[in-house]
Formats: C-alpha cells, structure tokens, sequence
C-alpha cells in the first residue's frame, strides 16, 4: 500500500517539475523505434546482397559495395519498403516499376562502370539504378524519365538518400539521348525498346557500350550489349538473353 502511494507520488512529481520529459522520451522511443526498423530492413537487404552474390549474379566487390550503400528500400513508398528486400520488381508511381535486383546487378556487372566514366541512364523511374551508377562512377550521372510525377519521385528519393548533387534527373524522351552531355561511356536503358535507337548509338564515345532490352512491348524483350566500333556509327551486339522490362515509349521508342 506504501509502495503504491509511493509511485504516484513520483509520477506527480515528474510531471509537475518537468513536463518537457514526456517529450523527450516520446522523441527517443520515436527514434529507436525507426532506427530498429531501419536496422532491420538493412539486415534483411544485406541479406539478399549475399544471396545474389553466393548465386554468381553479383560477381564484383565493386557491384557488390554499391549494392550495400544504396539499399532498395530508401526508393520506394512506405507501403513497399518491407518488400524491398524480395528480389522481383515492385511497382512505383504512374503505374511503373522498380526493377527486380538481380536484374539491376546483371545489368551493373555487364556495364563494367568505372571511376569518371561518363554515364547516361534512361528510365530514371525511382532513381535507385542512377544513385547505384553513380557510387560505380564516382561522376555526376544524367537519368531521363518521361514521366513527370517520376521526374519528382526519383528526385526526392535521391535527395533523401544524399544524391541530390550527383544525379541529376532529366525530364524528357530519352530514345532522343541527352546530346548536351554526350558522348558517353555507357547508355543504360531501363524500359524495353522495338529497336535499338539510332541517337542513342550517335551520343556513344567509339568503344562505348550501350545495354538495352529490344522485344516486344509487353514482357519479353532481350538484353543486348551494343559497342560503338567506329565514329560512322559501326555495331557490334551480343545478346544476353531474355528479360522483361515496361516499354520504352518515346519518338524513337513505343508509340503510346
Ligand atoms: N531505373 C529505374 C529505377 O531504378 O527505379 C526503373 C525503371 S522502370 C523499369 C522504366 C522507366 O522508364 C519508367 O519509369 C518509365 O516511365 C521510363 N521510360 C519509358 N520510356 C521512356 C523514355 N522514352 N524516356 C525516359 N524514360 C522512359
């Protein structure tokens, strides 16, 4: 009965002689509570790090440390961040996707991305794949989307992430290229194309490697690896095989 009166009086006291407190402790339960989850998710996007590595899909330390500085999770909504670590693409904005890891590791290991390479993306989406090339570049990298509400998303995700300043997100149809920085070491395209478009091939350095899905318009297209052989615009192609990308719409692309 002693003890009771006891504890009461204590919880008065506190609240009358600091009320600032509560605040505090609802503020530090707050943030360990987000660390907790933050810690978790990257303990679980670790996790798939490893996998893809012990599967032969990440095959260098280089891929393998951007992969773990730019976890999936940190671009895409809240409702998807718990999936994030499940190696399928998962949906974004304007009815798009962000895709699967595996399928960004394929194509990050095929680019051979080195320090100061000169990088375009096209398909900039939720802005992942850029933030990715650039800590494989360590160079400022240019990414064109289409649509503008993905304009905004991928700049915020990559303003959060801490990428504002090194990539930069272009509003436009990126089967044009983006002539202003060219030429480049490597075009990434994201979105599957009919064909392989010709400014793309143009805005490449002699040497310069462009992989791009070529297929169909839904689902199954597959990835080329296209060198630049000459300045008249001179082709080598390997194809690496199937994959399934959304359509790469634009002037030298998809109609809509
Ligand atoms: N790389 C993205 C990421 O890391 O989240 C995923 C890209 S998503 C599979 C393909 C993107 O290509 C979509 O956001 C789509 O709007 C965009 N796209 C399609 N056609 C385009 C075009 N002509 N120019 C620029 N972006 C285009």
């Amino acid at each position: 009965m002693v003890e009771q009166v006891e504890t009461w009086k204590f919880i008065e006291d506190t609240e009358r002689t600091d009320p600032p407190n509560k605040l505090k402790i609802l503020f530090y339960t707050f943030l360990f509570v987000s660390l907790m989850d933050e810690s978790d998710l990257y303990k679980r996007w670790m996790r798939l790090v490893e996998n893809l590595e012990r599967e032969g899909i990440i095959k260098s330390e280089k891929v393998k440390r951007a992969f773990l500085r730019v976890p999936r999770y940190k671009f895409v909504s809240d409702r998807y961040k718990e999936c994030a670590h499940v190696d399928e693409p998962l949906p974004i904005p304007a009815g798009q996707t962000i895709s699967a890891p595996h399928m960004v590791a394929i194509m990050l290991e095929l680019a051979e991305l080195e320090d100061g390479m000169n990088v375009l993306e096209i398909g900039a989406g939720s802005g992942w794949n850029a933030a990715l090339i650039y800590e494989l570049v360590k160079r400022e990298v240019y990414t064109i989307e289409r649509v503008s509400d993905l304009v905004e998303f991928a700049r915020k995700n990559l303003e959060r992430a801490g990428y504002k300043d090194k990539v930069h997100v272009i509003w436009g149809d990126g089967t044009k290229g983006f002539p202003p920085n060219a030429p480049y070491d490597r075009i990434i395209v994201t979105a599957g194309a009919p064909k392989v478009p010709k400014p793309l091939i143009e805005q490449l350095k002699v040497g310069g490697k462009l992989l791009i899905p070529v297929g169909s318009y839904h689902l199954w297209q597959e990835l080329l690896e296209v060198i630049k052989l000459d300045e008249d615009n001179k082709i080598k192609i390997k194809n690496h095989g199937g994959v399934a990308f959304v359509p790469l719409i634009g002037e030298h692309g998809w109609r809509e």
